[in-house]
């Protein structure tokens, strides 16, 4: 099964820049426990890395209480700080208050550190059975513009307006990502998921840069599908894709239809990357409250989330052997969490991983 950086992948800027505790072996990452479920999966990936023998110092930071002026956020500098400086971590789910008037974690993280691309990989896992069983695609979501520009505001009594924002630079720079990762991933296509018949100027403007860049990869299959015919394709028969890459919001809902292909958001990790080599590993879900706190939250999407940490830092024999340990414990079924249909808790599915490490 293909990881997010497979162990074939080009080298990256990230290896060599690494950040290294005061105990030289070890690489400082970043953790951003989160809220809800976050607290109890993070530790999970705790446990899996401590049984693994992973060379990772953890630099753990949570939510504020209050609002950090530095960030206008209660997310606070110095996380933000540390995430520049060991350039590799990990974040589980952080919730937003709808309508609190402060900005969204997930939106000051994203821009704060620039986290232009979010690559979600998404395939079938060997002995779980869904309807399908031939999922094996990776999607790519703008991460820094369009819907979530967080241009919103009332334009007379009872109307307002949102403004979405497409660029040609942020475009231009995640459709080279999807087709670098095209090529030095081994895929062969990819499609660009639009919907530029109606919005003409910012989906147009995404399409022609992702049309310039397909023009540099001759040896990728490039294709355009609108939106709704992509949801519709997708649900009969997910094998028609590869890489798809996508404006923002399109991303954020096209890669939850595709972990519902596979099992749900219990499974599906991942990857945030960012300008100068930074990359911040999370789940694809939420904070899930209405789990939060009863031990039965599945952390496969995590813990595979760490994987592609692992794989960023070419730390492949320990994303290698806990990634077989998380595959291997699903498929033989006997630990399976509530999503899966099974009876177990978190720590106990999360002890079975760790006797197969
Ligand atoms: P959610 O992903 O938290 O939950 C949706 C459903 O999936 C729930 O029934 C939940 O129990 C289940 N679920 C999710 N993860 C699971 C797991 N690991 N194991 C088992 N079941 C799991 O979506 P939501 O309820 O719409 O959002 C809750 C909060 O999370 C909101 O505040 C939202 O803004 C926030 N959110 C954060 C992120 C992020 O941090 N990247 C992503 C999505 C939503």
């Amino acid at each position: 099964v293909d990881g997010i950086f497979s162990s074939s992948s080009s080298s990256n800027p990230s290896f060599f820049n690494r950040s290294f505790s005061s105990d030289s072996n070890l690489i400082r990452a970043t953790l951003f426990p989160g809220d809800g479920i976050g607290p109890e999966i993070a530790e999970s990936v705790k446990q899996v890395f401590r049984t693994a023998d992973v060379p990772i110092e953890w630099e753990e930071h949570y939510v504020g209480t209050e609002i950090d002026p530095r960030t206008q956020s209660f997310l606070t500098w110095e996380s933000l700080e540390s995430v520049r400086q060991n350039k590799v971590g990990l974040k589980g789910p952080m919730a937003t208050p709808i309508g609190k008037g402060h900005r969204s974690l997930n939106l000051t993280l994203r821009k704060e550190l620039n986290l232009y691309a979010n690559v979600r990989p998404c395939y079938s896992l060997p002995g779980y059975k869904t309807k399908y069983d031939d999922v094996d695609l990776i999607t790519i979501r703008e991460n820094t513009e369009g819907e979530y520009s967080g241009l919103e505001h009332q334009v007379v009594r009872g109307v307002v307006e949102s403004l979405k924002i497409i660029t040609r630079q942020a475009s231009l720079r995640v459709a080279e990502y999807a087709f670098h990762y095209a090529k030095t991933h081994g895929r062969e296509r990819v499609s660009a998921i639009h919907k530029a018949n109606i919005m003409q100027k910012t989906d147009g403007l995404f399409l022609k840069c992702c049309r310039e860049v397909a023009e540099k990869y001759p040896e990728i299959v490039y294709e355009e599908v609108v939106i709704d015919n992509c949801c519709m394709m997708l649900v009969k028969n997910p094998a028609l894709f590869d890489v798809l890459v996508m404006p923002n919001l399109y991303g954020d809902i096209i890669s939850d239809l595709c972990a519902g292909l596979i099992g749900g958001l219990g499974l599906t990790p991942s990857c945030n990357i960012g300008e100068g080599g930074i990359a911040l590993a999370e789940a694809v879900h939420g904070s899930a409250p209405d789990i939060a706190g009863k031990n039965l939250a599945n952390p496969t999407a995590l813990l595979l989330s760490s994987v592609t940490m692992l794989r960023h830092l070419e730390l492949h024999d320990k994303a290698d052997k806990i990634q077989d340990a998380i595959l291997k414990t699903i498929a033989e079924g006997k630990y399976r969490t509530a999503d899966l249909g099974g009876k177990s808790t978190t720590t106990d599915f999360t002890k079975a991983i760790c006797d197969h490490i």
